[in-house]
């Protein structure tokens, strides 16, 4: 690039870098003010100085007359500071503006001392000379100084390679904006397949491609060229990252970002080699999709690593949430197996009771503890489970464990009671299920009528000719089937007439709105009985409220599970629930 960015930066974008290496180094920024202050107080001071010299009067100080000349001397060191405070404070200009100042005063010491032979102006013309001295050193001394200083500047904030601004450069630019809550664009620009160029074309072509292809930026960038004001900067490598301020909608950014990948067209030859270089670009909005400035950048990293995996797309792309959910995806994926093979997927037992408070039986549901030991729901890693096929090793190891644990505690204390387990309908389709679930049973010695196995209202009915096979197979084993989440999904009756169940769950929204209104409470009484009607039992999920149970009993509801008679508890509470039942 050859010229100094730092000197070359749009004035604007100057200065805003200008007043954060300011921040940063905690100096203050005069203003300008300040500087017609100064001149104003130091010609007043002259002004005084004048009159007073050449005045006969005196004034009375505590009784004692004393000559106004005497304040000549007073009022000219005065003057002199202001000089001083001129040029400390305000550079060259103050430097000029003082030397100026000051030569006009010689002018009069001048006139005093050699046409009117007024010897008393003598310790004004060597303060004079001394101020002029003084300055001078202080003026010599700040601009070698500053030389440092922009050096420091240089180093703080630019890129030494490309000349553009750093990194630091532009989060702090962006700060700036954000702060002063102005619409922009956060733009991250990788440039594709640079790894393979430099190891094909050596790092110094490398590094020559970067610099020109920061030129071509730097010009697009310059004065508003691209129709928008940008700001553009190299954050690492082959990264780069461009703000994007004073657009009127979203094509005006797109606009703008294609003349940056269009920049790049040209021909670039470098060494005698043709190099064709291209670049992806990412972007999110300020403030729409966010108002922190981390987020900004790492949203606009998030669209740009979309571009990159789809690269015979788009290779302009606006960050979306749903981008995101990938990345949570990725996470739980790995969090899930981790847990899996440390043994930290485990399960607790939901009391579930009838109107008079006796034991029906518990549910089981799985619990998970990530890495750091925090319990992650399964609302949250049971879809992702489903998704990325690990749902049925949860579902069997829950399965196993409860039902070897209900096994003992019927033949213990002779319980007649119900296991519920949970069971994806991806596992209730796998070949060898019915199998497994056939050597559960003789492992644990749990009766087939005292296991329940539930199964999600809405996915049975997605793939309801598949399931009803083995949902038959395992009423014919003895088992109970038990719908659960009834209501959220959308069977119709004749759907429900098929499913070879025994037990309906009420949905926990439902029960949740029940009392809120008549025809809520309708609602779940008409569903109960419907159940009933088909031959079901029915039970409420997420009973929390007294007034609901009070409801139920009324409505004819047989059974009750929720926080208000038992939250989930673990196998060794669930015992003394069963040893006082
Ligand atoms: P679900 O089968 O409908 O289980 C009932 C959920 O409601 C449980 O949440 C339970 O803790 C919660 N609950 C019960 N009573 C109340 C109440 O009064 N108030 C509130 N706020 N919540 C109540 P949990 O344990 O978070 O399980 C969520 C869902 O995860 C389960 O819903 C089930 O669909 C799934 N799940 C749990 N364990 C397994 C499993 O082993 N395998 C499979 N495939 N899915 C499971
Ligand atoms: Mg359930
Ligand atoms: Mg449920």
């Amino acid at each position: 690039m050859g010229k100094n960015k730092s000197t070359n930066l749009d004035p604007e974008n100057r200065r805003v870098l200008e007043r954060t290496l300011q921040n940063l180094s905690g100096s203050l920024l005069m203003p300008k003010s300040l500087f017609v202050f100064f001149i104003i107080l130091y010609l007043v001071a002259t002004r005084i100085v004048i009159y007073v010299s050449s005045s006969s009067g005196t004034i009375n100080i505590m009784n004692n007359p004393v000559p106004l000349s005497v304040f000549a001397g007073v009022f000219s060191s005065l003057a002199n500071i202001f000089v001083i405070f001129l040029s400390g404070a305000f550079g060259k200009l103050g430097y000029i503006t003082s030397l100026v100042l000051l030569s006009l005063n010689f002018i009069g010491y001048y006139q005093n001392l050699f046409i009117r032979r007024n010897f008393a102006s003598l310790p004004g013309v060597v303060g004079n000379l001394l101020t002029i001295t003084a300055i001078s050193i202080i003026y010599f001394y700040g601009a070698k100084i500053s030389v440092y200083q922009r050096k420091l500047y240089d180093q703080a904030l630019i890129d030494i390679l490309t000349g553009l601004p750093n990194r630091f450069a532009v989060s702090e630019y962006l700060s700036d904006v954000i702060k002063k809550k102005e619409k922009c664009a956060v733009v991250l620009i990788n440039l594709d397949n640079f790894k393979d160029f430099n190891e094909a074309m050596g790092f110094d072509i490398g590094n020559r491609a970067l610099k020109e292809i920061a030129r071509r930026w730097d010009n697009v960038s310059e004065q508003g060229r691209s129709g928008t004001k940008d700001f553009i900067g190299r954050t690492s490598g082959d990264e780069f990252i461009l703000i994007i301020r004073n657009f009127k909608s979203e094509n005006n950014i797109y606009d703008t970002i294609k003349k940056y990948s269009d920049a790049l067209n040209e021909k670039m030859l470098i060494d005698g080699y043709d190099c064709f270089i291209t670049a992806s670009f990412g972007y999110s909005l300020f403030p729409e999709d966010s108002d922190d400035r981390d987020s900004m950048i790492s949203y606009a990293e998030v669209a740009l690593r979309e571009v990159k995996q789809n690269p015979n797309e788009r290779h302009i792309l606006r960050f979306d949430v749903g981008m995101l959910k990938g990345d949570r995806v990725i996470k739980l994926e790995s969090t899930i197996r981790s847990a899996l093979s440390n043994n930290r997927i485990y399960y607790s037992l939901q009391p579930q009771y009838d109107f008079e408070h006796k034991l029906r039986g518990f549910e089981a549901l799985a619990r998970m503890r990530d890495d750091d030991n925090r319990a992650v729901s399964p609302n949250e890693f049971i879809p992702v489970a489903e998704s990325t096929g690990l749902v049925d090793t949860i579902d069997l190891i829950v399965f196993k464990s409860a039902a070897m644990f209900m096994g003992e505690q019927i033949k213990k204390y002779d319980a007649d009671i119900i296991l519920g387990v949970n069971i994806s309908v991806r596992h209730l389709m796998k070949t060898n299920f019915l199998e497994e679930v056939k050597e559960i049973l003789q492992s644990s010695q749990l009766p087939p009528k005292n296991l329940e196995i539930e199964i999600t209202e809405s996915i049975i009915i997605d793939s309801f000719e598949n399931a009803l096979v083995t949902l038959s197979e395992l009423k014919k084993m003895g088992i109970r089937i038990a719908i659960d989440d009834f209501g959220t999904g959308y069977s119709s009756l004749s759907y429900l007439n098929n499913i070879p169940a025994n037990l309906l769950k009420i949905d926990k929204s439902f029960i949740d709105r029940m009392n809120e209104s008549e025809s809520s409470k309708q609602y779940v009484e008409a569903i109960i009985s419907m159940g009933h009607i088909l031959g079901l039992e029915v039970i409420s999920e997420g009973v929390e409220e007294k007034e609901q149970l009070e409801t139920l009993l009324k409505i004819g509801c047989d059974y009750v599970q929720g926080f208000l008679w038992g939250r989930p508890i673990s196998p060794k509470d669930a015992e003394e629930i069963i040893k006082n039942m």
